[in-house]
């Protein structure tokens, strides 16, 4: 049996999965929290795995590849390097990341240790969506662009829509909305994405569990400048105290829907405002594919939140959208169709599985 180790590496935490990527069986998966050591949480990880035999690779999840690495990429000393310059794009993901390859790779000095880029599907982003239309030196001194994230996980769901439809990936045009703590939609025209939510960090677009997705900039300055807070203290609040937990003071969506039950003002807010977004990035992938086959909903919150998805997709029935109730409220967690037979859009439930791509992505790098 081969299998391979997938570790994500992130500020606080080391999530790791031993999987066997051809049947995509899950051997063994856990998370280590509040890890300050990665050394000790890499000895963790390896003394809750069962066995290494058959061990053919290490995948690695990073957040950030910049311009330059897209490709999953066999790691030698430049790709560490270079995956810590772009520490500055990715200041929370970036550096644990390296910190957990680093250790990975005094553990298991024999193995191949593979990056896998969360931005690498959006690296052909057609420059009218890749760019921000800001001073042109300036974004080019910076490499300031629009990058994207969750790139593995669109690219998987959207393959996994194609095969649950049975249609080649290339003839179909979609939009696949990954909710889960992290949020963000991808318009995806014949297999090439035309469209992300996420930009050049992933706290634009979507509203997300702490995170605030689109604001105006004008925001930041004034807080800034007016308010007297610090970059820091306007970032922490940004990332941590916003979004679903900042409106409503929840970030998981049950916690919100038990929370508005009780008739709670705030969270009642709080999933309006994310709904709302969620609808307008909905109708801009719609305008911007013209011509939509499906969408899907993936993560935490896609995959298992009947109300989100019904509330996203309500009174579409005019673009072509029309959901079966009874199907978006069966709790199934395999994919699945949620629309009704007449839906000219098929509207899909699809679990995504970023482990089982990594992992599949490390076998083809290795040839
Ligand atoms: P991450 O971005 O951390 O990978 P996930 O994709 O695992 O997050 O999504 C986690 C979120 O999914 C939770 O915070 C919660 O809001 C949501 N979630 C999980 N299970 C359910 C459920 N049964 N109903 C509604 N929301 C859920």
């Amino acid at each position: 049996m081969t299998t391979v180790l997938v570790l994500n590496s992130g500020s606080s935490s080391v999530k790791y999965d031993l999987l066997e990527p051809d049947s995509g069986t899950s051997l063994v998966s856990g998370v280590i929290e509040r890890v300050t050591d990665y050394r000790q949480a890499l000895t963790a990880v390896f003394a809750a795995l069962p066995s290494l035999d058959g061990l053919l690779a290490v995948g690695h999840r990073v957040v950030h590849g910049g311009n330059k690495l897209y490709r999953p990429t066999l790691i030698d000393d430049q790709t560490i390097a270079d995956i810590e310059e772009l520490s500055p794009l990715a200041p929370l993901h970036n550096p644990p990341a390296v910190l957990g390859i680093k250790e990975a790779r005094k553990v298991l000095p024999g193995l191949p240790h593979v990056a896998v880029f969360d931005t690498a599907f959006f690296h052909d982003l057609p420059p009218a969506a890749a760019e921000y239309a800001i001073d042109r030196d300036v974004a080019d001194t910076w490499n300031i662009r629009r990058y994207g994230f969750h790139g593995t996980s669109h690219r998987y769901v959207s393959e996994q829509a194609a095969d649950f439809l049975d249609a080649p990936w290339e003839s179909l045009n979609q939009i696949v909305l990954h909710l889960g703590n992290g949020a963000s939609a991808s318009a995806i025209a014949g297999g090439r994405p035309i469209d992300t939510s996420m930009g050049m960090t992933p706290m634009e677009g979507l509203v997300m569990g702490t995170r605030s997705g689109d604001i105006d900039p004008g925001v930041i300055t004034y807080l800034w400048r007016t308010a007297k807070m610090s970059v820091e203290d306007i970032e922490t609040m940004l990332n941590r105290r916003s979004g679903v937990f900042g409106l409503g003071g929840e970030i998981d969506f049950r916690a919100l829907h038990k929370r508005i039950e009780t008739g709670d003002e705030a969270a009642q807010l709080a999933y309006d405002v994310y709904i709302h977004r969620l609808r307008k990035y909905i109708g801009a992938y719609l305008a911007l594919l013209g011509n939509t086959d499906v969408i899907t909903f993936t993560a935490g919150v896609g995959e298992n939140d009947a109300a989100v998805r019904r509330d996203a997709l309500s009174g579409l029935t005019s673009l072509g959208i029309e959901i079966d109730e009874q199907l978006n409220d069966a709790p199934e967690r395999v994919a699945r169709r949620i629309s009704a037979e007449r839906s000219p859009v098929t509207v899909l439930v699809i679990p995504t599985d970023e482990e089982l791509a990594i992992a599949r992505a490390c076998v083809d790098v290795l040839g």
